[in-house]
């Protein structure tokens, strides 16, 4: 990403919208714009399998791992608005477990990029089952819109909700629910 090149993007988009880029309060703001897109989309530049892979440790506990309520912030790529959440994240090892801080990183990972709720939820479960080698994945992701938010009426508060379910959990009704009832969802099982 050149940060020029954005610049120049933004001082274009400031004049369409009917702005005067030179004015005071925007002079700076093509800058500030363009720095704040490189941290927004860094998720492209970084590996969630090398994440992984550089956490594993052996174990031989095959009971539930849950890490929940992880932040992400994400950007819709139908209006590149934001949307913001929740994720959960579960998984029921065999052999090996990740280091709990990486399942926040690898949510963050897939979460900086321009995303759709649904992709971004499945891509944190496929990731997990092909390089962490689980029985199987849950993740669950709550979050709301501002792209449904800012330009609707009476959708103010609504949330949307996805989930995957990989291996056992999503052959197993009894791991699905354990996993919806310990992340508090157990209306969704
Ligand atoms: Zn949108």
């Amino acid at each position: 990403m050149n940060h020029q090149n954005i610049e120049e993007l933004v001082r274009k988009l400031l004049e369409e919208i009917g702005e005067n880029p030179n004015r005071e309060g925007l002079v700076k703001t093509p800058r500030r714009v363009a720095e704040a897109w490189a941290f927004l989309v860094r998720g492209y530049k970084q590996d969630p399998a090398e994440i992984i892979n550089g956490a594993l440790f052996e174990s031989d506990s095959n009971h539930m791992v849950i890490v929940k309520d992880i932040e992400i912030y994400s950007l819709c790529e139908h209006h590149m608005l934001p949307f913001y959440g929740r994720c959960h994240i579960g998984y029921i090892p065999r052999g090996k477990v990740v280091g709990v801080s990486k399942l926040a990183r690898i949510a963050d990972i897939y979460a900086r990029r321009l995303q759709i709720q649904e992709r971004l939820t499945h891509q944190i479960a496929r990731i997990l089952m092909d390089h962490l080698h689980p029985e199987g994945v849950g993740v669950v992701v709550e979050a709301k819109h501002l792209c449904m938010m800012m330009r609707g009426v009476e959708k103010q508060n609504s949330s949307m909700v996805t989930s995957a379910m990989l291996g056992s959990f999503h052959n197993s009704v009894a791991t699905r629910e354990e996993f919806l009832t310990l992340i508090g969802r157990r209306e969704m099982s």
